[in-house]
């Protein structure tokens, strides 16, 4: 079961998010048939959404936009607070590996951008942009923490993916510094570095998040609490039906004579959704009552 933990670390200057998300990348690989590298790709994008998920509440949500200009196209992940997460790619059937590593960058491409929206329930949506400038997404991250959120991080995401294309194992973790950090606290974060360049052996090793803790903060740790999580699509009939009606009269119209019907297919779920002409009309009268 995937699930993420939210830990304090000495008294509270240090707060650590830690999350496995196994069983969300493998649902990704099934629904859009990834392959190998794409997977991991979205499957870190994922983790680090759903992560950022967890430091949202109620009904906030949020939205990553990757597009590196690499042969995967866009990624986009959507999240919330209640631990879900949908994303999908453009073109789901990349592959590169180097030296028998999954190759993050000739996926994704180097040349652009990562997007986070934030939906706050506010008039606007905020939204921060950082440059895609390192090859690694977790260190992109940790840079988009530093400039946007103006908050020091430490950003570890890390996949294993098996000869069978299911993922062996998937997990993220957040290390920040809160603004009473001292010296101390910075050393500690700086020295748990190279513990975590392979967070995939840790949580092979370990088979629940609390023994990672444990391991990385022997005796200074409280956990917070634990939230399932999973990947999660909320569409519906409905709202397609709205985006139907966003093509106006007219095309609505021109979908009947040409074809009696319409099909719509979800990005992020593949989940099809049928309207028959009876349908169409429905969304046409509902238009000219406007
Ligand atoms: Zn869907």
């Amino acid at each position: 079961m995937d699930y993420l933990i939210k830990s304090l670390v000495n008294d509270g200057r240090i707060r650590v998010y830690l999350a496995k998300t196994t069983d969300v990348c493998n649902d990704a690989i099934r629904i859009h048939d990834l392959w190998p590298s794409a997977a991991s790709v979205l499957g870190k994008t994922m983790t680090i959404a759903l992560i950022m998920g967890a430091m949202l509440k109620g009904d906030e949500a949020l939205t990553i936009k990757i597009d590196g200009n690499g042969p995967i196209g866009q990624i986009i992940v959507d999240s919330n607070a209640k631990g879900e997460v949908r994303g999908y790619v453009s073109n789901p059937h990349v592959h590169f590996s180097r030296k028998g590593k999954l190759d993050d960058i000739s996926t994704l491409g180097y040349n652009g951008y990562i997007d986070v929206i934030k939906d706050l329930k506010l008039k606007d949506l905020y939204t921060s942009t950082v440059p895609l400038q390192t090859g690694s997404l977790a260190k992109d991250f940790t840079y988009y923490f530093l400039h946007s959120e103006q908050t020091p991080t430490l950003t570890s995401l890390g996949i294993k993916i098996k000869e069978n294309n299911t993922s062996e194992v998937s997990g993220g973790i957040i290390i920040q510094l809160m603004p009473k950090a001292t010296e101390d606290d910075i050393l500690l974060i700086e020295r748990k570095e190279k513990q975590l360049s392979s967070l995939s052996e840790l949580l092979l090793k370990h088979h629940n998040l609390e023994d990672i803790m444990t391991e990385l903060f022997p005796n200074n740790h409280r956990i917070l609490s634990t939230m399932p999580i999973s990947f999660k699509c909320h569409c519906s009939k409905n709202s397609f039906a709205r985006g139907i009606a966003t093509l106006g009269i007219t095309e609505i119209n021109n979908i009947i004579e040409e074809d009696g019907k319409a099909e719509v297919v979800c990005h992020y779920c593949h989940a099809i959704y049928n309207f028959n002409i009876q349908d169409l009309e429905i969304i046409k009268k509902g238009l000219k009552q406007k």
